[in-house]
């Protein structure tokens, strides 16, 4: 999506060898139009599949997710990364693994906002390393529930995300791919 690439040429940040900062309108401070069109966007792509609900891991999915929500129509949902105190329903929960961010946290779902009818599009600002994604996707199969697909704004190609789940009969839609990061230069 050009409108995304040329954002991230002009605004975005490379971090060492495989690090994109883009605080400026995804991760910290958010172009809500802007966002609002990569929603837009991103319902476009999956729309008429029979997507009952948006998912999304927090924090920075919410904003895509919302949008996309909001053009599919359908509710969004966001897997908690910490059992929240006032969570006294029943959950679902699986553990991820982030080698990014170095740490480990239980992805958790009240039980009452999925069900075995949904079909379900998972939402996320990055894919990389595929953990946060492939954490979703056993979140979602533990609760019989179907997946359309992952959709991303940002793939970071040379990283294992996508492999990781089309070899798991996921599809994925990236807004932006990126190649490498070539002397501090994004390319896509
Ligand atoms: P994963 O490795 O599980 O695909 O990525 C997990 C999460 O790490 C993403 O949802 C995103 O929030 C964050 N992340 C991964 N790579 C980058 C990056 O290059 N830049 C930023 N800003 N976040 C990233």
């Amino acid at each position: 999506m050009k409108l995304l690439e040329d954002k991230i040429l002009n605004e975005g940040i490379v971090l060492g060898q495989d690090i994109l900062k883009v605080d400026g309108f995804i991760n910290h401070q958010i172009d809500v139009s802007f966002m609002e069109e990569l929603g837009k966007d991103m319902a476009e792509y999956f729309q008429g599949q029979g997507i009952t609900k948006v998912f999304t891991i927090e924090s920075s999915g919410i904003a895509p997710a919302v949008f996309t929500a909001k053009y599919l129509n359908v509710p969004m949902v966001i897997l908690k990364k910490q059992a929240s105190k006032n969570l006294k329903t029943q959950v679902w929960q699986t553990e991820v693994v982030s080698y990014t961010k170095d740490l480990s946290y239980e992805l958790t779902l009240a039980k009452e906002y999925i069900s075995d009818t949904d079909h379900i599009l998972i939402v996320d600002d990055f894919l990389a390393n595929g953990e946060a994604a492939t954490g979703a996707v056993r979140l979602i199969r533990k609760a019989h529930a179907t997946i359309a697909g992952v959709g991303v704004l940002i793939e970071k190609s040379f990283q294992p995300g996508r492999e990781k789940l089309e070899s798991q009969g996921i599809s994925v839609y990236a807004q932006a791919q990126i190649r490498d990061f070539e002397n501090g230069k994004v390319r896509f």
